[in-house]
């Protein structure tokens, strides 16, 4: 794994929050995104070298929604930014680490993305990403 890519935090309502994050970074976010494959919508913030994704869901149904409502707003992942995503997936595998989504995702802000099972990272979700061609 290269670096940490960005933290996800999970928000009930994505306008509100991105007030308070843009005066918490003196700055708006670069960019907003829905995702509607994993029901989300996103925003990002540039913070030195690292990035800020803000996640409300756009259902009930959303992961994101569930998550609110079981934990409350706050962090939800950390994404890792790899170079291979496939011989990483197969890497962690060998490892013994649960990978939720084998096959990888289109996710928020050009990526690929795979997810780790938090049971296998000590309660973390773990996002893995790539950058999209
Ligand atoms: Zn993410």
């Amino acid at each position: 794994m290269k670096k940490i890519e960005h933290i996800g935090i999970a928000v009930k309502d994505l306008k509100v929050s991105n007030t308070c994050f843009s005066s918490l970074f003196g700055k708006p976010p670069y960019k907003t995104e829905t995702v509607e494959s994993e029901g989300v919508r996103t925003s990002f913030f540039e913070v030195g070298p690292h990035k800020v994704e803000l996640l409300e869901g756009l259902s009930a149904e959303s992961p994101i929604t569930k998550f609110i409502a079981s934990k409350g707003e706050g962090i939800h992942h950390i994404a890792f930014a790899v170079d291979d995503l496939a011989a990483e997936v197969q890497r962690l595998k060998e490892e013994g680490f649960v990978v939720l989504n084998e096959q990888p995702r289109k996710g928020a802000d050009n990526k690929w993305v795979v997810f780790l099972h938090p049971k296998s990272t000590n309660g973390v979700l773990v996002e893995l990403c790539q950058d999209a061609e």
